[in-house]
């Protein structure tokens, strides 16, 4: 069994292609590392073509390209619980901030990390796009761990255990880019936090390395209506367009969170090929405000998908936030075929991998590209009966029917059980953490 190939027999595989083709009865062939090919299962020879591969039959099945998620602070796991039911510059300024400035160190950042991607990959997400200090532990973490990850260069103004100043960051995070080059499973974006955080001293040198390098600007932009406020109390402008002035409003920008946004800024992002990020539940939770995606959709921005935090959702569920995604849409617009399921599987997949540079490599399954896959089991009562897998993916299936996950061709669960992660170890670090912090906060 030492063939470089697996085959994999699902029922239906939603390919996400540009067609957005639903295929009935076709088989998977992995090579190495990348989708090799589609073929209709009964035309397959499979011991002749491809003798000892690893065989995967999926019965009642979807297969599907894996979830990106692309707003997250994976190690904040550690922090899930600790301050609920508070507006967002409460719940940061006198819970997150002062828990961050007390227990956040490597060791913190790593353990967190591993408890994320456990619950990332047991629920079916195969990338996830952080923004948090020591992105070269979150980078050393995801890599060994097998999950795919664009880690977030974190700039911020204040001093942090991270850096001293603005200048100490940007340094730090071109010597964490090129550490992390010679990673198979790891890329970087620059995270300046926020427009209200970052200086635009600082914000000038990073849009001058992200043309340089050519990487993706992870921010938190107009996530509020008091934000955008203060911005205009205090500059005469609203965040957004001091962004413009400083030449960062163009397509390596992935713009998270975007509640607060009128006629002509959206116009602008449509013509700078802006990317936006769509937390829901997060903006639900912290009351921030609503993302007006289908107005963004019909405008042509790509919008992608994020759960934000554990500390702010409080899960790192993408299927639970493609519902949530799909019906608020509905509900904001007040037009019931808005972010219809089809587009939602879009924005959990092809528009994330585009948001971060990666859409000709991940995000769709499509020959060679990489093997980032998942397996969703209809078999459960809650799936039954079949009319359409992709509506029934979107508005009936959970988190808890992810069967199986390929990262880069390698199998990451089977039959519901996390292959390379000991789960029993990471939730004995998180419950040490939690003692910690809840004795002394
Ligand atoms: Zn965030």
């Amino acid at each position: 069994m030492n063939s470089q190939y697996q085959v994999l027999l699902p029922k239906w595989i939603i390919t996400v292609n540009p067609s957005f083709e639903v295929l009935a009865d076709y088989a998977l062939i992995i090579k190495g590392s990348r989708i090799h090919s589609l073929l209709p299962a009964n035309e397959l020879q499979i011991h002749e073509s491809y003798p000892g591969a690893k065989i995967t039959p999926l019965p009642d099945h979807i297969l599907m390209p894996g979830l990106i998620n692309c707003h997250t602070h994976a190690s904040m796991s550690l922090f899930r619980g600790l301050a609920d039911d508070l507006k967002l510059m409460d719940w940061l300024n006198n819970h997150i901030w002062p828990a961050e400035q007390q227990w956040v160190d490597q060791q913190f950042i790593d353990d967190g990390a591993q408890l994320s991607i456990a619950e990332m990959i047991r629920s079916g997400t195969t990338c996830m796009n952080d923004m948090y200090f020591f992105p070269d532990q979150v980078a050393r973490t995801a890599q060994r761990l097998g999950m795919r990850a664009v880690v977030g260069l974190i700039v911020l103004d204040f001093p942090t255990v991270w850096a001293k100043n603005a200048d100490d960051y940007l340094h730090k995070a071109l010597a964490v880019h090129d550490e992390i080059k010679e990673y198979s499973l790891v890329t970087s974006a620059f995270a300046p936090h926020a427009p209200y955080t970052v200086s635009d001293e600082a914000l000038v040198k990073l849009s001058i390395y992200s043309n340089e390098l050519d990487i993706p600007v992870h921010m938190h932009i107009h996530e509020t209506e008091f934000e955008v406020n203060e911005a205009v109390k205090n500059t005469g402008r609203r965040p957004l367009e001091r962004l413009d002035q400083l030449n960062l409003v163009n397509s390596n920008l992935i713009a998270v969170h975007m509640t607060q946004l009128d006629e002509f800024e959206i116009e602008r992002l449509a013509e700078t090929g802006v990317h936006v990020v769509h937390c829901p539940e997060s903006n639900l939770k912290l009351a921030s405000g609503l993302c007006p995606v289908a107005q963004l959709q019909s405008n042509g921005i790509n919008v992608a998908l994020g759960t934000d935090s554990a500390a702010s959702n409080n899960n790192l569920d993408m299927l639970a936030e493609m519902k949530t995604a799909a019906l608020l849409a509905k509900g904001v617009s007040g037009d019931a075929s808005a972010c219809n399921a089809q587009q939602t599987i879009q924005m959990a997949t092809i528009n994330g991998a585009r948001a971060l540079g990666l859409g000709e490599r991940i995000g769709s399954i499509e020959e060679r590209k990489q093997a980032d896959l998942i397996a969703v089991d209809l078999s459960h009562c809650n799936t039954q009966p079949v009319y359409d897998p992709v509506t029934q993916l979107v508005y009936a299936s959970n988190s808890r029917q992810v069967s199986h996950v390929w990262i880069e061709g390698k199998c990451q669960l089977r039959d519901y059980q996390l292959l390379n992660l000991d789960t029993d170890e990471i939730i004995n670090k998180a419950q040490a953490w939690s003692d910690k912090i809840r004795n002394k906060a």
